[in-house]
C-alpha cells in the first residue's frame, strides 16, 4: 500500500472515514458506515483479516486461531450470520462438560451429574446451585461492579465451594487477573453459561459455522468489497494526529494518510499508544483498563481425548487451565478424523510465561494431558500451533463502568474509539462485541457527522 503527503483529502465529496482495526468490530462497522454514505477505508496491521477470530492452518486444515461456539442466544451474531447469507451453515449440537479435579475426570453436563459430583458435599452443591440460580435471577448487574468477585462467591457460596471450584475456575479464565475481578464478572459467565443450557435437564448447546469464523470473514470481505470499502491487511499504524481539518495517520513504512474521520477499534493500549495529543486525564483513564491476553495451543490428535466440549482443570497439579475439545461439537470428518483440540492458557501483561517458545508449550501440554487422559501419547499429535494474542479481554475491575471503561468520544475532534472494553458488564464474545457496535452507532454517526 502507498500511502501520500498528510491533509490530502480525496476529492469524492463523501466524508472519509478510516477504520483502523480489522476484526470482526472493525468490519462490521466498515460495512454500516459505507452503507451510509460514508467513504471507507479499512485499515489492519496483521497480514489476514479478522483479528482474534482469524484462522489457521493445522495438519493442513484451515479452523480458528482461538476456538469460538455459538449460542442460541446469541442475537447480534446469528442477525449477522444470516445477512450474509450463511444461516445454512450454522450446526447446532449437544455438548458435555468435563471436570478434572483431584486426579480425576468427573461428567458435569445436565443437573442429576452435578448432584452426583463427588467433590462437594450436598450442602456445598446446594449453595453453588444456589449461587448460580441467584446470579441468573439477577437483572441489574451494575452493582456487583463495587464488590470484589471473590467475596461475593465466598459470601453466596462459602468458602469450600470458592476454594475448589470458583478459583481454579477464575484462574483458568483470568490467570492471576482474578485477584482484581468485579462479581460484574462471575455474572456474566453464568449468565452466558446458563444461556447455553436448555430446559429440563439443563444440557448444554452450542453451535459453530461449517468450516469455522473464516467463512464469516470471507462474507464479510465479499460484502465490504461490494459495498465500495478499501481494505488494507498487513498495514500498522504507528500514530494518529488529529490536524484540525481532519486526521492524519502516519503508519509503521513512515507513510502518512489523510482522512476526515478515523474510528479505532483497536486495543486500548494500542489505541492510547498511537495517540500523542491524549490530554493526562484521557490518558489515565485509558490507562485503566486492564487487559487478559492468552496464549492457546491447538493441537490436532490421532484419537479423541475426551467426550467433553469444555474440560475444566480444578488439580493444581496440571500446568493447563482448560481443555476445549472443539470435535467433541464439530464432526471429525472435517479433520480427516483427527480431533482438533485447544489448550488456552489467559494470562496477565506481566506473567512470565509470555516469554516461553512453542516447544515449551508443547511439552507442558504433553505432559499434562497424560496425566489427564492416561491413554494419550506425544505420537498421537499430528500437528502442534501456538497462537499468543497479547490484549484480549479488558477484566470487568471494580467500578468498571464508571472508572475505567473507555468513552467513545475523544477529545480529538475527529477521532473516535470503538472497542471491546466498551461492553458493560460482560464477557468478551462475538455477540457483545458486535452489541458495541448496536449500542453505540446512533452516537458514533453523530460525531463523524458533527461540523468541527
Ligand atoms: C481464546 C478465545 C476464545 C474465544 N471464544 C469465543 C467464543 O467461543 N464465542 C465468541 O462469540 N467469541 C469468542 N471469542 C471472542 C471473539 O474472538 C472476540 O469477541 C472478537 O473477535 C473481538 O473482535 P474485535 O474486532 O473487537 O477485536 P480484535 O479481533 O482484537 O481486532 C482488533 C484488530 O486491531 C488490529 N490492530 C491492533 N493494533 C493495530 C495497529 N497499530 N494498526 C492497525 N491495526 C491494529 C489487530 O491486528 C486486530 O485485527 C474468543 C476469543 C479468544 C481470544
Amino acid at each position: 500500500m502507498s500511502t501520500g503527503a498528510a491533509g490530502q483529502v480525496p476529492p469524492s465529496g463523501r466524508t472519509q472515514v478510516a477504520v483502523l482495526g480489522g476484526g470482526l468490530l472493525g468490519m462490521t462497522l466498515a460495512l454500516r458506515l459505507a452503507e451510509r454514505g460514508f467513504s471507507v477505508t479499512l485499515l489492519d496491521a496483521a497480514p489476514a483479516p479478522g483479528g482474534l477470530a482469524g484462522a489457521q492452518t493445522i495438519g493442513g486444515y484451515s479452523w480458528d486461531s482461538f476456538y469460538h461456539v455459538l449460542l442460541l442466544s446469541d442475537r447480534n451474531t446469528r442477525a449477522l450470520i444470516d445477512e450474509l447469507g450463511l444461516g445454512s451453515l450454522v450446526r447446532w449440537g449437544r455438548t458435555r462438560t468435563g471436570f478434572f479435579s483431584d486426579g480425576a475426570m468427573h461428567s458435569m453436563s445436565n443437573t442429576v451429574e452435578f448432584l452426583r459430583f463427588p467433590p462437594l458435599s450436598l450442602i456445598d452443591k446446594l449453595r453453588l446451585g444456589g449461587t448460580i440460580f441467584l446470579a441468573s435471577r439477577l437483572r441489574d448487574a451494575r452493582r456487583l461492579e463495587r464488590e470484589l468477585a471473590t467475596d461475593w462467591l465466598r459470601r453466596w457460596s462459602g468458602p469450600r465451594v470458592l476454594e475448589r471450584i470458583w478459583l481454579p475456575l477464575l484462574r483458568s479464565k483470568l490467570g492471576e487477573n482474578w485477584r482484581i475481578a468485579s462479581a460484574a464478572f462471575i455474572w456474566a459467565i453464568i449468565a452466558r453459561m446458563y444461556a447455553a443450557r436448555r430446559s429440563g435437564l439443563k444440557e448444554e448447546m452450542f453451535g459453530y459455522i461449517e468450516g469455522g469464523y473464516s467463512q464469516v470473514l470471507a462474507a464479510l470481505t465479499q460484502r465490504l468489497q461490494a459495498a465500495g470499502v478499501s481494505l488494507f491487511h498487513g498495514v500498522p499504524a504507528s500514530a494518529i494526529h488529529d490536524r484540525g481539518h481532519g486526521v492524519e495517520l502516519t503508519m509503521a513504512d513512515g507513510g502518512t494518510l489523510a482522512f476526515d474521520r478515523l474510528v479505532a477499534t483497536v486495543p486500548t493500549p494500542a489505541f492510547a499508544a498511537l495517540c500523542p495529543q491524549l490530554d493526562a486525564a484521557e490518558r489515565e483513564r485509558l490507562g485503566a483498563v486492564v487487559y487478559q491476553g492468552v496464549v492457546c495451543s491447538t493441537l490436532l490428535t490421532r484419537r479423541a481425548l475426551s467426550p467433553y466440549y469444555v474440560t475444566n482443570i480444578t488439580d493444581p497439579g496440571i500446568a493447563l487451565t482448560g481443555v476445549i475439545e472443539m470435535t467433541a461439537l464439530v464432526d471429525r470428518a472435517h479433520f480427516g478424523g483427527h480431533s482438533l483440540v485447544y489448550l488456552p492458557r489467559y494470562l496477565a501483561q506481566d506473567d512470565p510465561a509470555w516469554s516461553r517458545s512453542d516447544a515449551d508449550f508443547e511439552r507442558d501440554a504433553i505432559e499434562s494431558l497424560r496425566r489427564m487422559h492416561p491413554h494419550f501419547e506425544a505420537a498421537d499429535i499430528v500437528d502442534f500451533k501456538v497462537a499468543r494474542a497479547r490484549h484480549v479481554l479488558a477484566i470487568p475491575t471494580l467500578d468498571y463502568t464508571d472508572r475505567a471503561m473507555p468513552p467513545l468520544a475523544t477529545s480529538m475532534p475527529h477521532v473516535t474509539l470503538l472497542n471491546s472494553a466498551q461492553i458493560a458488564q460482560g464477557t468478551l464474545n462475538v455477540n457483545e462485541t458486535l452489541g458495541v457496535i448496536e449500542q453505540r452507532l446512533p452516537a458514533l454517526l453523530q460525531r463523524l457527522q458533527a461540523a468541527s
